[in-house]
């Protein structure tokens, strides 16, 4: 089998602290403060915060002890951060070859090329990317930069934060460093699988490639040849989905422990929520899965009475319907949460003439209206007269000079 070496360069870009600058973005006041952007637990936070061990999915209760209420401790504007990450995206369109977005903060950039246009060695060329980024976008970002997009990702705990780093050798000596785990979709269930056969990635990349197709997971080997220097991981763009789902097993630790069990479910909503976020989809149905220790499955539905992208609602479903299903006298091996029903928020028209327009018209839609007509007409012509953190936001990032 013959496969091409890739001749491309690719930048993966991931903003850092995601949710916590985007409040900074808002109310720049607590730039210097310990800010936490969470829901029971903390789902971001600066890094003044996480120097006090303060990570994502550390309990609020328990970040309230470390910090004595000398915080800002902020419920998530989903809307906002979608509206800052979709002006990321535009941004990186602009200056970037190819786009494709990973997540709501981070994405694969096709740089190849761009450095020798400009002049300038790659080194130079990232850093001002990251200088612009933040002038123009006021997020700070860390980029890591690769022949292949896996390669890159694989990085992405080195130099955070607004750190950035370049390997394009073909040397895979660094591998040796870095658990298996770091490897995008190599979950759980794989790395024990894989457990007596390799502890790094260095290990990964010298297993035989049959053997990963033939007894692994047949996707494996994309992951095994772009680490090997070969482009084999695509992203599809703009593919509406009918269900967007997010789950894990685990493994042997089959259990009736319910507070293991909502953490679990807790923990997919999270993931899946951001993928909703980053597709603009809203939801009507929430279903979740149980997968027994006989592999039997439990399915749940529930159907709202319109479309949702509200965080609360939707997480009070999901503790709403584990409450009702759970059986203690059952032992799980697995959850799944699903989203169905979706609809694209993107083609949603929004008329500000209509009587219900504030009851109907989400705050991104206004910010989105408010942008637009600015971009059209002029600066400041219209701003966000009865918010002024919004103003403040609109004023910053949405007027293109
Ligand atoms: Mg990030």
């Amino acid at each position: 089998m013959k496969f091409n070496t890739s001749k491309k360069i690719w930048a993966h870009i991931d903003c850092d602290s995601f949710f916590a600058e985007c409040e900074i973005l808002k109310n720049p006041k607590i730039k210097d403060d310990f800010v936490i952007v969470g829901d029971e637990i903390v789902l971001a936070c600066n890094y003044k915060t996480k120097s006090f061990g303060i990570k994502t999915w550390t309990p609020i209760w328990q970040a309230r002890e470390i910090l004595k209420n000398k915080w800002v401790y902020l419920s998530s504007d989903h809307d906002f951060y979608s509206l800052v990450s979709s002006k990321l995206m535009s941004y990186l369109e602009e200056k970037t070859l190819e786009v494709l977005p990973f997540s709501i903060d981070e994405a694969f950039c096709d740089i190849t090329g761009l450095c020798k246009l400009y002049w300038i060695d790659l080194e130079t060329y990232i850093k001002n990317l990251q200088n612009d980024i933040l002038k123009n976008i006021w997020i700070p970002v860390s980029i890591w930069v690769s022949t292949t997009k896996i390669k890159a990702k694989i990085f992405s705990k080195l130099n955070k934060p607004f750190g950035f780093f370049i390997d394009l050798s073909c040397s895979s000596e660094l591998y040796k460093t870095l658990e298996l785990k770091i490897v995008p979709f190599i979950w759980k269930s794989m790395q024990e699988k894989l457990k007596y056969k390799c502890s790094n990635v260095y290990d990964f990349v010298f297993l035989w490639y049959w053997y990963l197709k033939n007894n692994i997971w047949k996707n494996a080997t994309d992951l095994w040849l772009e680490l090997s220097w070969v482009n084999a991981f695509f992203i599809k763009k703009n593919n509406f989905s009918k269900s967007i789902s997010r789950g894990r097993s685990f493994n042997k630790n089959i259990t009736n422990d319910s507070d293991f069990l909502l953490k679990e479910l807790i923990s997919n909503f999270n993931f899946l929520f951001e993928e909703l976020i980053l597709k603009n989809y809203e939801t009507k149905r929430v279903s979740i899965f149980f997968r027994d220790k006989e592999k039997q499955t439990f399915i749940f539905h529930y159907t709202l009475p319109c479309f949702t992208i509200d965080r609360r609602v939707l997480l009070e479903i999901i503790k709403y319907m584990f409450k009702i299903y759970f059986n203690d006298n059952v032992l799980y091996r697995s959850t799944w949460i699903v989203f169905s029903n979706l609809k694209d928020r993107s083609f949603h028209q929004t008329n500000i003439f209509e009587n219900n327009f504030s009851k109907t018209t989400t705050k991104k839609e206004i910010y989105t209206i408010i942008n637009d007509i600015n971009l059209k007409y002029d600066n400041h012509k219209i701003a966000f007269g009865m918010d002024l953190l919004g103003k403040n936001f609109i004023s910053k990032l949405g007027i293109r000079k």
